[in-house]
């Protein structure tokens, strides 16, 4: 029996007895694992409280002795807790976090003495872990071979509780030797520093009680669940998350009937558990649903602090893994893993706050007389018009090539959506100026919806097609990638943002220094932005081909492809950018492209590998069963003097043998593509042939395989069909 017929089998009955907690109301269990402030306020003396604090709100160093302190305290709450072991657990150019445990426990010196538990400021703040083997895009020769983990004491440790142990969780950075970033949170903490410093003064011209600014985020994580057998039968999942082959069933997503209904039980069951690990790690987990496609779904927390919010999503997509397992079912976090129907992103919903509690992205009532709304909205507008190139590259992967441009998700064309009322008031404010007297009527007047907001209705008119729409009280950027670390597309979010607010600031001064009043001053600056970046701005349907004609006539780049992207980032522009925020250096940023390129060049190779053996051992050998029982069919029907009736198997055997030629011959090409693409020692010229001339290969091959798919006897069929997959529950 094939394996696609033995996994079917042990999808039956799946799902049934599996491990469930009991339903505990959530306010009990929020949190319980983490070394909240309310924790730390109890565990240490009051000193070190206090720094921890001060580190947390200014960013202040926290010195070596009251470190001391803090790991004797934490170590207490994680052995109250029955931790055994603890881990710095960091952020690696992978998409994945790593860790590494130690005991608490270190053995006494002589044989017959007991050893003790302990942590000390040492094991807590840097660790230096076997760094060699991860990706550094070129910044750990062999002779600076090291890399350090360092602790963030501005994200909150946990305690990781399975079935085998409990494990002390502590945030950190991971630098080299030399002290160039090697991970994503090093340079995500850097630029919520320069939002805060940039930011703020302006922050402050309107609200001089303002201390400080700093980003919010509340991702949306789309995700597959398929059971876990049939994730087993298909190697192309195992190895490159995705399926290479595969037709669509006939019920597709056509009829939208998957979207928001009703959750299959099995998937219900899944997600209460992870949800629950997830909000005893502090996770604000509330939200979840159908998404588009079959077999689809999303999560979604309560937004956060952004170093937070990121950390808990990666801890999030770990849970996920871990948590199917329990339930026998695989979470696919892939952006594309099924060709045809609708993949997955990370929707990121951003936006700025104040110490004092102030959302700076607050239309308020009255949008049009909000000059601090409209100051903060244009010059966001203005930024990613300025940075739209840096945008697009921070968000480029293998995998998010097969959303961004095909329409579906968002484009590859960054624009901003602002929603029509906003879209008048900007263009009002642009030509006539602030505050003269006209009044913005929304349209929640004449719905006679009461108590909802103006901006907000007016926006529930969502586009689905933008990759930055303005979603009433923040901007939503859609464009992330599902599996992504979304610390980078952040990080060059907040750079950019960073750099406008600073602009602005200047353009400000130079105007009231020349003797304008501060609010003409303002008000004409954002009339320059505006007239500046108006071309960015687009309410329409981004997956029209008319749109991307007319981005063609506004100047806006298309790029659809990663290495292509990428290039932006090795402009002098983005050089001087993340140098002069100092979010990343020079030799930084080289290396992190580098290892970008690498990685994607890696997924094309996978998918190489994945097309060869899939092809040669599971398709190929089922074509040749089928084509000889058809041989032996027609030879049968010449014995039997019938020959004449045989027509219908001599086709059927044609075009099984047309099509077994044409999947050889797609090998072929595929793998001198290969050879040639790997020539090119450059890499950035090499990723863009693995691009050109490598990824093009994989078409015939797929067509060459969806038709013997759609031919072959069901019995000989190796691979688990798309409707299996997608609709087994
Ligand atoms: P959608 O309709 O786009 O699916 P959801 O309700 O699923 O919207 O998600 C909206 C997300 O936006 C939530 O995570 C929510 O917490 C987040 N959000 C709301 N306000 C802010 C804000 N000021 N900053 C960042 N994120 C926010
Ligand atoms: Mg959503």
């Amino acid at each position: 029996m094939s394996i696609r017929l033995q996994a079917l089998e042990k999808v039956q009955g799946n799902g049934k007895g599996v491990y469930t907690k009991e339903q505990k109301k959530i306010s009990e269990i929020f949190g319980k694992n983490v070394f909240t402030l309310s924790k730390m306020q109890e565990y240490l003396p009051s000193s070190a409280f206090e720094a921890i604090l001060r580190a947390y709100r200014t960013g202040e160093v926290i010195n070596i002795e009251v470190a001391e302190t803090v790991a004797k305290g934490m170590k207490k709450w994680a052995m109250d807790f029955g931790a055994t072991h603890y881990t710095h657990w960091f952020q690696p150019l992978t998409n994945i976090t790593a860790e590494k445990h130690d005991a608490f426990y270190k053995p006494a010196y002589s044989a017959d003495a007991q050893g003790i538990e302990s942590l000390s400021a040492r094991d807590l703040v840097q660790r230096e872990p076997d760094a060699s083997s991860f990706p550094s895009g070129g910044l750990r020769n062999t002779a600076e071979a090291r890399g350090y983990t360092i602790w963030d004491p501005t994200s909150p440790a946990f305690v990781v509780e399975l079935e085998s142990g409990k494990t002390l969780y502590v945030p950190a950075i991971f630098i080299s030797y030399t002290g160039e970033s090697l991970d994503y949170k090093a340079p995500l903490l850097k630029s919520i520093e320069a939002v805060n410093r940039a930011v703020t003064p302006v922050a402050q011209l309107f609200n001089a009680d303002v201390r400080s600014v700093f980003a919010t985020l509340g991702w949306e994580q789309e995700y597959f669940v398929i059971d876990e057998h049939l994730y087993e039968a298909r190697p192309d999942l195992a190895m490159v998350n995705r399926t290479l082959f595969g037709i669509l069933p006939s019920k597709g997503q056509e009829k939208a009937d998957h979207y928001f209904g009703s959750i299959p039980e099995r998937v219900q069951r899944f997600m209460h558990d992870f949800e629950e690990e997830a909000l005893r790690l502090g996770i604000p987990v509330l939200t979840r649903h159908n998404e588009v496609a079959p077999a689809q779904y999303e999560c979604a927390p309560m937004f956060e602090e952004l170093n937070t919010a990121v950390d808990h999503n990666l801890l999030l997509m770990d849970l996920m893994h871990r948590i199917a397992k329990r339930h026998k079912l695989k979470a696919l976090l892939h952006e594309k893993p099924f060709a045809g129907i609708n993949g997955s992103g990370k929707h990121n919903n951003w936006s700025l706050a104040t110490d004092t509690g102030i959302n700076l992205l607050s239309p308020g009532k009255e949008p049009a007389k909000n000059l601090r709304f409209l100051t903060f909205f244009v010059n966001i507008v203005r930024a990613v018009d300025r940075y739209s190139d840096l945008m697009r590259a921070s968000v480029a992967s293998s995998g998010n090539d097969h959303r961004m441009g095909a329409n579906e998700a968002p484009p590859a064309i960054i624009s901003v959506f602002t929603g029509s009322l906003m879209e008048q008031i900007l263009m009002d404010l642009k030509d006539n100026g602030f505050n003269y007297g006209k009044d913005f009527t929304a349209p929640t007047l004449e719905l006679n919806v009461p108590k909802i907001p103006e901006v907000l209705l007016d926006n529930t008119d969502r586009n689905r097609t933008s990759p930055f729409p303005f979603t009433g009280n923040k901007f939503e950027y859609r464009a992330v990638g599902a599996s992504h670390n979304c610390s980078f597309a952040m990080t060059v979010l907040n750079t950019a943002v960073a750099d406008q607010f600073s602009t602005f600031h200047q353009d400000v001064q130079t105007l009231m220094q020349q003797g304008q009043e501060q609010e003409k001053a303002i008000v004409s600056t954002l009339q320059e932005y505006l007239k500046a970046s108006e071309r960015i701005i687009f309410n329409g349907d981004g997956y029209a081909a008319e749109w991307e004609e007319e981005a063609a006539r506004r100047g806006l780049a298309n790029i659809k492809s990663t290495p292509y992207a990428l290039d932006a980032f090795l402009s002098d522009k983005s050089k001087h950018l993340f140098s002069k925020h100092l979010v990343l250096n020079e030799r930084e940023l080289e290396a992190r492209v580098n290892a970008f390129l690498d990685y994607f060049v890696k997924d094309i190779e996978m998918e190489v590998v994945s097309y060869q053996e899939i092809i040669a051992t599971h398709i190929l050998p089922a074509a040749i069963n089928y084509l000889n029982k058809l041989v032996s069919a027609a030879k049968g029907l010449k014995e039997l003097e019938l020959e004449e009736s045989a027509s219908g198997i001599r086709q059927l055997a044609k075009e099984v043998a047309e099509a077994v030629e044409k999947a050889n011959a797609g090998l072929h090409t595929m793998h001198h593509a290969k050879e040639l693409a790997e020539q090119e020692t450059d890499l950035i010229a090499r990723a863009k042939r693995f691009q050109d001339e490598v990824r093009p290969t994989f078409v015939t091959l797929r067509e060459a395989a969806d038709t013997l798919e759609a031919l072959i006897d069901d019995a000989e069929w190796r691979l688990p069909h798309f409707r299996e997959l997608l609709f087994m529950r």
